[in-house]
């Protein structure tokens, strides 16, 4: 039997690996309440090297969970943004991949490549209708041949990483999702339509895929960008994705991944009615809140555990370029309002939380200060045993705080329509 994974499911990360149990009991209250959701545990070879954790890790800390909280329904280890190049310390621990090609998107395929797929797409030519899809797309020659010339040797490649994971695991045992998300452009819904045909033509059982949408996904803030042009893209590529699955043979289960960056409180109601409208499925990948969630809990619970994320900030504010290098393209810190550390120093309890935590309603929400403790989880690593004692000393301030960010702010208004 093929490992298949249900229509909605979602992705959580964990730095630090001791929230697990908050993180099942959000998804289990949603399934008291009706609505069946699969764990996803992401972590990426980036977030591993920078904080000196395995895959390994990342299932033991599921597997801890499951039995802790005795859930008895599926759930995943993800092999979170994986090349060839780094796939193989995840093979004995995840059995699911993102197999990450957006590097590979505009190198060449062969000539004998590209002319057999323009040949065997020149079915499509003319105007295409999708259904779902307002405009009927123009496939020319031309148009297929810049298609594949962008993207070709991108599926090829996650081909190649495909059967390396099958061969080591056996077809079968484990979910594929195929992103493009950390491309330099989105892609459009009559590219999407040929990548899952060149994906289908690579036989990759692609469960999830992760375009590029429109509009900037910041990690640990909300969207900015177009949402009514993010509404109608989105619809068409539900519909093209209905149509992919008919026309290629793909799992019948093919659903969208959005890689958030977490935090799109302004999509998730346009995302919601659209799911509810195409009876799609989604995955929705989260990032790092549930880190922010601890600093959260520590600054609640004021003493050590507020003297300590006080500290970790002036460290962060210090040592900004370093902090923020690896994550240039997917944050957007304005410094000159951020408040100094002699201010921050000085923040009550109250005051700390109420800068950090995401509600726009408040009026001392900043994003700049929550996108800068956003990437300074590093600087926790560096003091982990100090870090790891006092998550373990707050236990209940921390762990109300990372199950209700994921249960009221996420899974509510992305998955059951209320709350948010
Ligand atoms: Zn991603």
């Amino acid at each position: 039997m093929t490992m298949s994974i249900s229509k909605y499911s979602m992705g959580v990360g964990d730095r630090f690996g001791l929230e697990g149990v908050a993180q099942l009991r959000a998804f289990q209250a949603a399934k008291h309440r009706g609505v069946a959701i699969t764990p996803v545990w992401n972590k990426s070879n980036r977030e591993h090297s920078l904080i000196g954790t395995r895959p390994e890790d990342v299932r033991a800390e599921a597997e801890a969970a499951v039995k802790s909280c005795q859930w008895r329904d599926a759930y995943f280890v993800d092999a979170d943004h994986i090349g060839l190049a780094t796939v193989d310390k995840f093979l004995a621990s995840s059995d699911f991949f993102t197999i990450d090609v957006a590097d590979s998107i505009g190198k060449s395929a062969s000539d004998a490549a590209i002319a057999e797929y323009v040949a065997d797409m020149q079915r499509f030519a003319g105007a295409l209708r999708i259904p779902g899809v307002a405009e009927p797309v123009t496939v020319t020659a031309a148009s297929l041949q810049a298609i594949a010339a962008k993207y070709l040797f991108a599926v090829e490649e996650a081909g190649r990483i495909y059967r390396h994971i099958a061969q080591a695991k056996g077809e079968g045992n484990f979910v594929t999702e195929v992103s493009f998300d950390e491309a330099n452009t989105p892609q459009t819904p009559a590219e999407l339509f040929f990548i899952l045909a060149a994906a289908a033509r690579q036989k990759i059982p692609v469960a999830t895929v992760a375009p590029k949408f429109t509009g900037e996904f910041l990690k640990g803030i909300d969207y900015v960008g177009d949402s009514q042009r993010f509404a109608r893209e989105f619809d068409e590529d539900l519909a093209v994705l209905a149509f992919a699955r008919q026309t290629f043979g793909l799992p019948a289960s093919l659903k969208l991944s959005i890689h958030s960056g977490s935090d799109k409180f302004s999509l998730y109601p346009i995302i919601h009615r659209a799911i509810k409208k195409a009876d799609a499925g989604l995955h929705l990948k989260t990032a790092g809140t549930t880190w922010l969630e601890e600093v959260i809990g520590l600054a609640a619970a004021g003493g050590d555990g507020l003297a300590f994320v006080k500290a970790l900030y002036r460290e962060a504010y210090g040592r900004y370029e370093e902090m923020a290098k690896p994550y240039l393209t997917v944050i957007s810190i304005n410094r000159t309002v951020l408040p100094t550390p002699a201010e921050v120093d000085s923040f009550s309890a109250q005051d700390y939380v109420q800068t950090l935590e995401h509600n726009q309603a408040c009026k001392r929400f900043n994003i700049h200060f929550r996108q800068m403790v956003h990437i300074s989880f590093r600087l926790a690593a560096e003091k982990q045993a100090q870090y790891l004692a006092l998550l373990k000393s707050n236990r209940a301030s921390i762990e109300s705080h990372v199950t209700d960010n994921i249960l009221k702010r996420h899974i509510e208004p992305l998955f059951l329509g209320t709350g948010g």
